[in-house]
């Protein structure tokens, strides 16, 4: 017996989801928000979804909103990684920016270059605003979020000493 509406996990066919040539926020929102669950959007802007890389059902604890250089950005309040985030939906966190460089090459992807340590300690900065919004809107900012801003100084730290490398 077949079951034809069975469709192949997202995640295998990542590569082949954007056949036009035009990969805009939009479309690596709407990416993300599509392997997202329970997303719900906020009035001071972003969304809120279940964590995929944790056991979330009690309450969403994944902010997403657009960055200003079209880049999406994903938080846990929980204290997921953005690694861990992007790899439970089948990504990784580069494929969270606009590939808008020519010199972006997926076969290169398996180690660090600069441009991906900037990513991440990109989106170790933004996390500082969405932790600022989400205390404005009138929360308490969990004492997890105080640990992920001190483990994102100690990962500034970290690639600091990386980069030196590239020297
Ligand atoms: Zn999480």
């Amino acid at each position: 017996m077949q079951t034809p509406t069975k469709k192949p996990h997202p995640a295998g066919v990542a590569a082949g989801i954007n056949s036009h040539s035009d990969y805009n926020t939009h479309d690596i929102l709407s990416e993300v928000t599509s392997r997202l669950k329970g997303i719900i959007k906020r009035h001071n802007g972003g969304m809120l979804a279940f964590c995929p890389s944790h056991d979330d059902r009690k309450g969403r604890s994944l902010a997403v909103s657009e960055g200003r250089e079209g880049q999406i950005l994903l938080h846990c309040f929980a204290g997921c990684s953005v690694h861990e985030i992007t790899g439970a939906i089948g990504l990784n966190a580069a494929d969270l920016f606009p590939r808008t460089e020519s010199k972006y090459d997926p076969k290169t992807r398996s180690f660090f270059n600069e441009w991906q340590i900037l990513s991440t300690l990109q989106h170790d900065a933004t996390v500082v605003l969405i932790a600022a919004r989400w205390m404005l809107a009138g929360h308490a900012l969990p004492e997890s979020d105080m640990d992920f801003l001190s483990k994102a100084v100690i990962r500034i730290n970290e690639a600091a000493s990386y980069s030196r490398r590239f020297k």
